[in-house]
Parts: C-alpha cells; structure tokens; sequence
C-alpha cells in the first residue's frame, strides 16, 4: 500500500441517484462498492478531504483485520481511498449533508462542499457517519488531545507528566505509549473501576490510577489541583449524526446511536445506516464494512437487481 491519494472528480451530475451513501469510513465505503458493482446508480458523500473514516486517525499497525497483516490504520484509509477510486464509485468528498428530508417516496439531501453546494434526490439513502472522540468540556490543544491516534502521538510528551482522562482500552493503551515515547510520568483518572482489559492494564505497572471523581481544568492544567504538562481525554466515541436527519421519528435507540433492523434499514423504509453509527455490531474495520455490504445487497434486491 502506497500514501498516495488519487483525486475523486467532482460529480457534476447533481441530482437523482438510487442511492446516497453518507460517509466514506469502511462502512460506507464497503457499502458504495458493492452498490456500485451491484448495477445500483450511487453516491459517496464524504465530509473530509479523502476516505478512509476513522482509520485516517490510527498510525497503529491494524492487526485485526482478518488475513491482512503489515499495515497501519492510515495505510488502510488510503488503501479504501484507492479502492474505491479504481472501481469508479461516484464520490463526492469535502461535501457534508446539511439537511434531509423525506420526498416523493424517496429522499431529498442539500450537500454544501467546496465546490458542489445542491440538491439530491434518491430513493434509497445510508447513512455510514461513524462516531467522533467524546470532548466533555475540553478543546483539542497544543497540549490537549481529544481520543486516541494522530491527536496523541502529536502531543509533547518527553520528559513531560501526563494525565489521561478515563478508564476504558483507550486510556490505558494511550498510557503506554505515552510512557514508551519517554513521559516522566503518567496518572490514568477513571471515575469508576477502570473498564480495560486487564491484560492491557497489566502492560504498564509503572502508570498511577487513581479511581474516584476528580475535577479537570483544562485553564490551569490541573487534576484535583495537581499541574500536568499534557493531557489525553479518553471519553470513548459517540455516534456522529447527520445533520437535518428528521426528528419526528424513533430513528435513534436509548444511546443515541441510529436503530436498525437485521437488513440495516431505520424505522423509515428506504432509510438505512451501517457501521459504527449503529451499535449493530463490536465497532471495528471489519464488521463496519461488513455492515455496510449487508445493506448494499438488501438495497440492491428491493431495486430488483
Ligand atoms: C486510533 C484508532 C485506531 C483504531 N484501530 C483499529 C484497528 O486496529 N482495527 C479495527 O478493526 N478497528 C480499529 N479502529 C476502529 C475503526 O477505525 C472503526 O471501527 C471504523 O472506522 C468505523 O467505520 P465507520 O465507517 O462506521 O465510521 P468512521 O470510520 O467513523 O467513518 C465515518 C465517515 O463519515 C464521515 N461523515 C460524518 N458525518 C458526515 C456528514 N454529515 N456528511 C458527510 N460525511 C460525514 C466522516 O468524515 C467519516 O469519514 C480504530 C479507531 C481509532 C480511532
């Protein structure tokens, strides 16, 4: 796999589309392939400047993918990018879908982008919008990272004290790379017993936990009054809406994330989501992809492919 990222063109065919497919994480791009080699006429909205979702965040190496070894999570994003590029999916990136609403039987979206700003109508649409890091109330600084990845590995941390903020995988697997990239020390804060493997939190005895409330400042730099150089806010990931999405429905279940039936399909027909902006499934590569083909093919045999 190589960095490059070819260039999607702009689709100049604003318009009908049989389906939209909202976000171009593995989910939604896995789901714009397969409608696409399935003979369904689709587009892939993609807020950011190239596809790939939240595997764009990882300079991990990605060993969870089954019978793909060797590459980190970045590596993955591009390799989705060139993928989806080389099969001639209709992709739209640095678009967002500001606003949807139910039409005609079908759909009707206003994406703004860079250079595309319109109306689309289709008659099935999905939405693959992933989750983002959980902020609380910090803002991402020199010295703040917000979730795991890029965010964290940008942080000064040599020779520096370190607080990270939560309990869970994230934290603890934060902590020790902290720690192998040289910080003077690390105190991990979890509310409640810490929800880590243990296996992890066994990786790292030189970390301080400390378990109970405690209060963060992010203006003083401060955890229950002690000064920290940096700190890592590890909050986990809540499902990252579309905006616009119609709010007199049940689309959503009691945790904020959008309900779907075992096809993949809402509350509203022709309306479906896949991968992490569902809680279907264990969030990862392979299952938001796999979520994503499911709804391909159920969109496909309601189109009579
Ligand atoms: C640091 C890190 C490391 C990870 N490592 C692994 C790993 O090793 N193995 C593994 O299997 N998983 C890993 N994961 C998890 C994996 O990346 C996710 O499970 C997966 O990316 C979820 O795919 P998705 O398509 O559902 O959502 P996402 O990847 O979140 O993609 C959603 C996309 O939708 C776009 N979008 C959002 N809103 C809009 C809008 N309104 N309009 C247009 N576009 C929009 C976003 O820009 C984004 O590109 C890791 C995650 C992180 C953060």
């Amino acid at each position: 796999m190589t960095a490059a990222f070819p260039s999607f063109t702009n689709s100049s065919d604003v318009g009908a589309f049989e389906a939209i497919v909202i976000g171009g994480g593995p989910a939604g791009c896995a789901c714009a392939l397969w409608l696409h080699k399935l003979g369904v006429r689709a587009l892939l909205v993609e807020a950011s400047d190239a596809l790939g979702g939240l595997q764009r965040r990882s300079p991990y190496e990605n060993l969870w993918i089954p019978g793909l070894m060797g590459h980190t999570g970045e590596e993955v994003a591009g390799a989705l990018h060139r993928h989806v590029h080389a099969i001639g999916v209709t992709c739209q990136l640095n678009s967002r879908v500001r606003r949807i609403e139910a039409a005609d039987g079908g759909f009707s979206l206003r994406v703004e982008g860079e250079t595309v700003r319109g109306h689309y109508r289709t008659q099935h649409l999905v939405i693959a919008t992933g989750t983002q890091p959980v902020r609380g109330h910090f803002r991402p600084a020199h010295n703040v990272a917000v979730g795991p990845g890029y965010p964290m590995e940008n942080l000064e941390v040599r020779n520096c004290k370190i607080a990270i903020l939560g309990g869970g995988d994230n934290a603890f697997d934060q902590a020790r790379f902290v720690l192998q990239r040289g910080a003077k020390s690390v105190t991990i804060y979890s509310r409640t017993p810490p929800r880590a493997q243990p296996g992890l939190q066994a990786l790292i005895p030189q970390a301080k936990v400390c378990i109970g409330p405690y209060t963060a400042d992010q203006a003083r730099m401060t955890v229950n009054g002690e000064v920290f150089d940096a700190f890592g806010v590890m909050y986990g990931f809540a499902a990252q809406l579309p905006d616009g999405l119609p709010q007199d429905l049940e689309l959503k279940n009691e945790n904020g994330y959008i309900a779907v039936n075992r096809q993949g399909e809402t509350v509203l027909s022709g309306l479906w989501a896949c991968g992490e902006v569902t809680d279907y499934w264990h969030p990862c590569v392979t299952t938001s992809a796999a979520h994503g083909i499911q709804v391909a093919k159920q969109i496909s045999l309601r189109l009579g492919r």
